[in-house]
């Protein structure tokens, strides 16, 4: 493991152009739970009477608005959950004029919290919040000290978060955005995802740098394709591989 580590440190070093793309596992070590994994799953089905795949729906928001919130504040708005080492370390890197852009499919803000200037959220944020009607702005806090349905103080209108929903596409520009800094990095790692889920895997595709790093507790379909894998806490790597300042 500190053989990978030095590889991972010394492709820092040498990188001038890094992206890094960030799935669940990135924040999953600042106790924010992966909806995805079995505990999620099967804690949801007992407690709200249907899977997370499907509470976290259009039709469902929809057709059980009160529902949905109930699910959304006791398992989504994580908002004490603090910058792990692995936010913190990527915010260094890009300090350190070395890191680019961080693409994510994490909705909890904490790359921001932890100083990031430049994150595509490809799934959107907690911490943005729109009435439907009239499109005023709220904050997570309003969302979560609300019970039932959140309203529009102004309006009457329902509050809808800015996270997009199973049956909802992807904004286009982030899209777009995220395969622009791929397809211009020199180094792309790819951390805290098993890569099963669209559209990662397929970013993969506009990579045509020189290294392509897999940072994941497991491995994945694409170890093959990398040309550094650890099989690790994300937070740990990246704190150690970053342990050093530019000259
Ligand atoms: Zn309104």
């Amino acid at each position: 493991m500190d053989d990978l580590i030095f590889n991972l440190k010394s492709i820092l070093k040498n990188s001038k152009n890094l992206v890094f793309f960030g799935g669940a596992g990135v924040s999953t070590e600042s106790n924010i739970p992966d909806f995805r994994s079995k505990n999620g799953l099967y804690n949801a089905v007992s407690k709200y009477g249907f899977p997370p795949e499907e509470i976290l729906s259009r039709t469902f928001f929809e057709k059980h608005t009160n529902i949905f919130y109930k699910y959304y504040r006791e398992n989504m708005l994580n908002l004490d959950a603090l910058p792990n080492k692995a936010h913190e370390a990527l915010a260094k890197l890009e300090h350190m004029g070395i890191l680019k852009a961080i693409i994510t499919q994490n909705i909890d803000g904490l790359h921001q919290l932890a100083g990031s200037t430049n994150v595509i959220e490809l799934h959107g944020s907690v911490h943005r919040n729109y009435c439907r009607r009239c499109s005023k702005f709220f904050e997570a806090a309003h969302v979560k000290n609300t019970t039932n349905i959140p309203t529009c103080d102004d309006c009457g209108g329902i509050i809808k978060p800015d996270v997009v929903l199973y049956e909802e596409s992807l904004n286009f520009e982030n899209i777009d955005s995220a395969i622009k800094y791929i397809e211009n990095a020199d180094t792309l790692i790819i951390g805290g995802t098993s890569l099963a889920v669209y559209p990662a895997a397929s970013f993969i595709n506009y990579f045509r740098g020189n290294t392509l790093v897999l940072i994941n507790k497991s491995s994945t379909p694409y170890d093959k394709l990398a040309d550094l894998v650890i099989n690790g806490a994300i937070g740990d790597v990246l704190s150690k591989a970053t342990n050093f300042e530019v000259e």
